[in-house]
């Protein structure tokens, strides 16, 4: 282990823990893969909110983890556009603070200490399974989320040697062994949701094929090192979020609150996506429309205010408190789950 990271890790997570007990810490963790579009937009808005109903600090991670879906230029793009609309943070990668780097490329060697301290645990193994193998042994409907089988989580060491020269040219990933137990969550919007991970999710990657360690591995580890207390983030990371608390009880940390907001959708009722180029921030401010324009019909979109509302970020937030804020995120993730 990397004597100066595992330093680092210790100093972090003692600063985290200090600043999560004097006060809520809340964050925005979006990725740089391309323009912001009005669904990204809408969530970042609710984030916000979130943190600034609750008086917490907000701070901005940019979550540049996946290298090959990073567009160059993207980072600076979000956080203009997310400026633009009115929004604020108080620690990120642009002002600094005392809880960085505030950028996931730049934290390799967090996560890699985490990952050694697990693995010392006796809770890591390699896996050597391709997508294929994994669907044709759980015969699960290709593009579900599929159960891990545990193909790989007995081998011994001259089963992990045949297994590596059965395809010499691919690297093992590495995956997190899970609990016989069901994980509960209580969320504000969605509510209840119980998990068993071994039956619904099955040992779990924390570091994939190519290298790059997962998402749950490396946002656990941020929010916990960035002493996270309250997230709010779009639903459909709903399902990831008792592998996240799972982790957060090994890594011997409190989990923060959870907060799903429903999804924007197209006129069509399609969910917005990045690649099929939904309405970008960008594009509405050349087009003309001012943020307060903006804030009205994101806001009003989730009932917050009426339609045909303008109004600045700061002016939504003196309208709201945090009751009538859930209240009406509680209704918006009803209608769109009737939708
Ligand atoms: N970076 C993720 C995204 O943009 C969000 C991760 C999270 O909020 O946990 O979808
Ligand atoms: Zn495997």
């Amino acid at each position: 282990m990397n004597d100066d990271a595992a330093a680092l890790y210790d100093q972090l997570q003692h600063r985290a823990a200090a600043l999560a007990a004097a006060g809520p810490r809340c964050r925005f963790a979006p990725s740089p893969s391309g323009p912001l579009h009005l669904g990204n937009a809408r969530s970042s808005l609710l984030a916000w909110l979130h943190a600034r109903l609750l008086g917490a600090t907000l701070v901005m991670r940019m979550e540049d983890l996946d290298r090959p879906r990073v567009k160059p230029g993207s980072a600076e793009q979000v956080l203009h556009d997310l400026r633009r609309l009115g929004l604020d943070w108080d620690e990120g990668p642009d002002i600094g603070g005392p809880l960085g780097d505030y950028t996931q490329s730049r934290r390799d060697p967090l996560y890699q200490v985490a990952l050694d301290r697990l693995d010392a645990r006796g809770l890591v193994f390699p896996c050597y399974c391709s997508r294929k193998d994994i669907e044709n042994a759980t015969r699960a409907p290709h593009g579900h989320t599929l159960t891990y089988p545990g193909t790989c989580k007995e081998l011994d060491a001259a089963g992990r040697k045949r297994a590596q020269a059965r395809r010499p040219e691919r690297r093992p990933g590495y995956r997190l062994k899970v609990s016989d137990q069901v994980v509960a969550i209580e969320d504000a919007v969605l509510g209840s949701l119980q998990q068993h991970l071994r039956d619904e999710v099955g040992a779990f990657v924390v570091r994939r094929a190519d290298g790059l360690f997962a998402y749950q591995l490396a946002v656990t580890v941020d929010d916990a090192l960035m002493g996270i207390t309250d997230i709010l983030r779009g639903e459909d990371l709903f399902v990831s979020t008792p592998r996240q608390v799972y982790l957060w009880s090994l890594l011997d940390y409190p989990a923060p609150r959870f907060a799903h907001v429903p999804l924007m959708c197209e006129p069509s009722g399609k969910k917005m996506s990045k690649r099929d180029g939904s309405e970008s921030i960008a594009a509405f401010f050349e087009n003309g429309g001012s943020a307060p324009q903006l804030v009205g019909v994101l806001a009003a979109s989730v009932g917050l205010v009426p339609a045909g509302s303008v109004l600045s970020a700061d002016e939504l937030l003196q309208e709201l408190t945090l009751a009538r804020f859930f209240s009406a995120l509680r209704q918006a993730g009803q209608m769109s789950h009737l939708a």
